[in-house]
């Protein structure tokens, strides 16, 4: 086992403002801003109307297809209206049901709680229940569940790897739920495992997280489930980079886990598998680290869906000064919002505050040509080249170079001298490149 794979850097971890926080339920507001869109793929269609009363893990939104994902209620309540509300993913105003709050969380009943008999579940029957959950990659990306449980036809699976890197700075929300929820964790990757008849499986998790990885190790015991304790480094969590260090096999440029015999999961995920399975209990709620430099009381968060960020602030004590910057997800490959106003989505990581000083944008300077940034890219490109290629509108070279296998982990950004915006460009050069294959 390489314990680690080539490139990356390692960033300052900043997690001591979190990482003792033990996961804190927050009370739901009294108005919920659930968007119909918080996922790869087509936006659910709303099965609601202003007027109606809704449950607890009701259905609001239908799976528009296959790629797309159901969306629950996070309260009980009546539907205020279902309008187009800032969403923070896309940052523009996308259907997103708005909804009173009665304080009453009286239950819907829409899935089975399977209970004990939770292991029984045939493989077909956990895809549905999945699906009818909303499940999605909690880790940021987002993707179905249900589609990434549904490989094409004649790919073997034989390894199923949970990811517990939690690699962004700041975050803790993976942490904390690995020390305080570790069998449900467990079990959500036994049923994952059980879809593909897959043997080999695994929990990762970086070496800063020794109390996770005791007791991860002190709950597999006598079972066929293997720690695999991880070089700090940045970005270990990546899916590639994950399989590499534990496996060391690699993903196909261009190719996907499963094209190695490999499926990698998130943590949170793999509990709401079984939360959903177990407990009968679809994705409404999740864990969320709200942090940063300037924020008086750091913590761990179980907030429901469609919560907005300033009430999360204020359930924090709220920041000892000016709130200059705001970021959806970890520093790295967050998303900086424009408002404090949009909601906790299921891919909701972490919500990152920062004042003046740690919000400092630097102005881009000329190249020096130093290759830093070739040297840390986790997937062997030349982050300079490919970027220079996108400034000048050449979108087949940047293709040429790889831009494509470019994981957007923003290493190379991070350490350039010169300040590059070099993800951006990479991330323009994707863009482009995508939309020229799609004409
Ligand atoms: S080019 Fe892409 S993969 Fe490589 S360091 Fe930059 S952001 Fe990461
Ligand atoms: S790190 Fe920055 S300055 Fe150095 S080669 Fe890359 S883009 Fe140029």
């Amino acid at each position: 086992m390489a314990n680690t794979f080539n490139g990356g850097i390692h960033p300052p971890e900043e997690k001591r403002y979190s990482e003792d926080s033990a996961i804190r339920a927050l009370d739901p507001p009294e108005l919920l801003y659930i968007p119909l869109s918080q996922h790869i793929g087509a936006p659910a269609t709303a099965v609601v109307k202003k007027g109606d009363r809704v449950l607890l893990g009701q259905t609001i939104g239908q799976a528009a297809g296959f790629v797309s994902a159901a969306v629950h209620s996070s309260v009980s309540g009546k539907v205020k209206s279902v309008e187009p509300y800032q969403n923070p993913v896309s940052g523009k105003p996308e259907p997103t049901v708005i909804i009173q709050n009665d304080g009453l969380d009286e239950r819907a009943s829409e899935l089975t709680a399977h209970g004990d008999n939770w292991d029984r579940i045939e493989p077909e029957e956990i895809r549905n229940i999945v699906a009818a959950a909303g499940i999605v990659g909690m880790g940021g990306a987002t993707f179905p569940t249900h589609v990434k449980l549904s490989p094409p036809k004649g790919k073997i699976i034989d390894t199923v790897l949970l990811n517990g890197a939690e690699c962004e700075p700041y975050l803790t929300a993976d942490h904390r739920l690995m020390l305080e929820f570790p069998q449900d964790v467990i079990n959500g990757l036994i049923l994952i495992a059980k879809v593909f008849g897959a043997g080999r499986l695994g929990i990762c998790i970086e070496n800063n997280k020794p109390d996770a990885i005791e007791v991860m190790q002190e709950r597999v015991k006598g079972t066929n489930v293997k720690v695999f304790p991880l070089k700090v480094k940045y970005p270990q969590g990546a899916e590639k980079q994950m399989i590499y260090a534990v496996t060391g096999r690699e993903v196909p440029s261009g190719g996907l886990p499963f094209d190695c015999g490999c499926y990698v999961q998130n943590v949170g995920t793999a509990k709401a598998v079984f939360d959903a399975v177990s407990r009968g209990i679809p994705l409404y709620q999740r864990i969320v680290t709200v942090s940063g430099p300037i924020l008086k009381e750091p913590a761990n968060l179980m907030v429901r869906i469609g919560t907005r960020y300033s009430d999360l602030i204020a359930a924090c004590g709220g920041a000892v000064e000016d709130i200059v910057k705001v970021i959806n997800g970890g520093p790295m490959m967050g998303l900086a919002q424009s408002s404090l106003d949009v909601p906790v989505t299921k891919g909701t990581s972490g919500v990152l505050i920062f004042g003046a000083e740690d919000a400092e944008v630097k102005p881009e300077l000329a190249c020096i040509n130093c290759a830093k940034c070739v040297d840390v890219c986790p997937a062997f490109l030349m982050p300079t080249r490919i970027a220079q290629c996108a400034e000048y509108s050449n979108f087949d070279m940047a293709e040429k170079l790889g831009a494509l296998d470019c994981i957007e982990c923003g290493s190379c950004a991070f350490v350039c001298p010169s300040d590059r915006k070099l993800l951006h460009y990479i991330r323009r050069a994707k863009t482009q490149i995508r939309a020229n294959k799609a004409k």
